[in-house]
């Protein structure tokens, strides 16, 4: 019977890596929801191997009573035997993120994208932007 299972067996692990280190390494996971280019991608323990692609957005990892919020600036994540790992130009948790920092980077990319010569100046802008404006977002729910 499903009750005769010890609860670890319904958890996994999760890690965030990014070029600065290792953010986040936590085990006990039971549901983990990130942001893909084709929609939302929940995973709990014995997901099927899995790699996709994450976009500038944030992750929710819950484990026991908490959920942790995690900006992803980027990257991909990668399930497999129970693990959990994601790779991600930059990841901050929601309670880290300085939002004047966040702001003042809005406002420069914003003049950055509407003072732009080419386009990949401008596309280089708005991925700045995005940034900026998921940090904003993020940090209102912590
Ligand atoms: P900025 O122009 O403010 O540096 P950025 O988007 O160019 O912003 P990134 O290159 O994505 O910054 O990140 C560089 C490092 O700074 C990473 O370690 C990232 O986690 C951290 N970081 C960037 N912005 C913030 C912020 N607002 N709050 C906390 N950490 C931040």
């Amino acid at each position: 019977m499903a009750d005769d299972f010890p609860t670890t067996k319904n958890k996994f692990t999760a890690n965030i890596v990014t070029p600065d280190g290792t953010v986040y390494d936590e085990k006990d996971i039971s549901l983990a929801v990130l942001d893909t280019p084709v929609g939302e991608f929940g995973i709990m323990a014995n997901h099927i191997p899995a790699v996709v692609a994450l976009k500038i957005s944030q992750m929710r990892i819950h484990r026991g009573d908490h959920e942790d919020l995690y900006t992803v600036n980027g990257g991909f994540a990668e399930f497999s035997g129970n693990v959990l790992t994601v790779v991600a130009d930059s990841a901050e948790n929601s309670r880290d993120i300085d939002v004047s920092r966040a702001q003042a980077a809005e406002e420069r990319a914003k003049t950055r994208a509407s003072n732009a010569k080419t386009s990949d100046e401008r596309a280089r802008a708005q991925v700045a932007l995005a940034r900026a404006i998921n940090r904003i977002n993020t940090s209102k729910i912590r």
